[in-house]
């Protein structure tokens, strides 16, 4: 059964990794969306790295943002790829925020989920993945952002089907386990440790009884 087995991943995920203690819902919507569109297509640490310079030349609010130069702004981003359009974006839906949902976030994100998505989803530069992001770590919404990681580990370990998109993905997650969070951050952690997009490592992965994909 595979609810049954999924309960087991997550029992032993938990086990083997320390949930990060910035997991903890935050709560500032806004920069949480600045850094994720920040996030789109590149690592980790350049995506901190180029938040960090952002924030400490410019106060990371809509309405800073939408009247900073944006020459300035791709001076910050360099060091994330795509500064130039990363830019533009950020300006952009610095503006539409600020003028058409009263300089914050919090009417959108307390809509029902499906509807706060799709409202999220029509700013510049959002998609599913940025939408589920703000949603689960800015109000902490039942939501699971399938990133690079969660759709491959997901996929080898049978918990959904291979062929599934960004949608099958998410939602079959979300039949299958409570904490959002918890299930996004492990599945993260699974697949950069152990579970490698060219090489996984089975025979040291804590998960390889439970995983129809174990090639050790
Ligand atoms: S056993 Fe291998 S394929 Fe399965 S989750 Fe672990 S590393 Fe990935």
């Amino acid at each position: 059964m595979i609810s049954e087995r999924s309960k087991l991943i997550l029992r032993k995920l938990c086990e083997v990794f320390v949930l990060p203690k910035q997991t903890l819902p935050k709560k500032n919507p806004f920069k949480i969306l600045i850094a994720t569109i920040i996030s789109q297509n590149t690592s980790s640490r350049n995506a901190r790295n180029a938040f960090e310079k952002l924030s400490n030349r410019f106060k990371i609010t809509p309405k800073t943002l939408a009247n900073a130069s944006e020459s300035k702004i791709e001076e910050c981003l360099k060091v994330a790829g795509l500064y130039r359009k990363k830019a533009k974006i950020i300006k952009a839906v610095s503006r539409i925020v600020l003028e058409e949902h009263s300089g914050n976030l919090q009417q959108i994100l307390s809509l029902p989920l499906e509807e706060a998505r799709k409202t999220l989803q029509e700013l510049p530069g959002v998609g599913s993945k940025t939408a589920d992001v703000v949603l689960l770590f800015a109000s902490g919404r039942s939501t699971i952002p399938v990133d690079t990681h969660v759709n491959r580990v997901s996929k080898r370990l049978g918990l959904v089907q291979h062929e599934a998109n960004y949608e099958g993905v998410r939602t079959s997650l979300q039949k299958l386990f409570e904490d959002s969070l918890a299930v996004h951050l492990l599945l993260i952690s699974l697949g950069r440790k152990y579970c490698k997009a060219r090489n996984p490592l089975c025979r040291q992965c804590p998960v390889n009884m439970l995983c129809p994909s174990n090639k050790s």
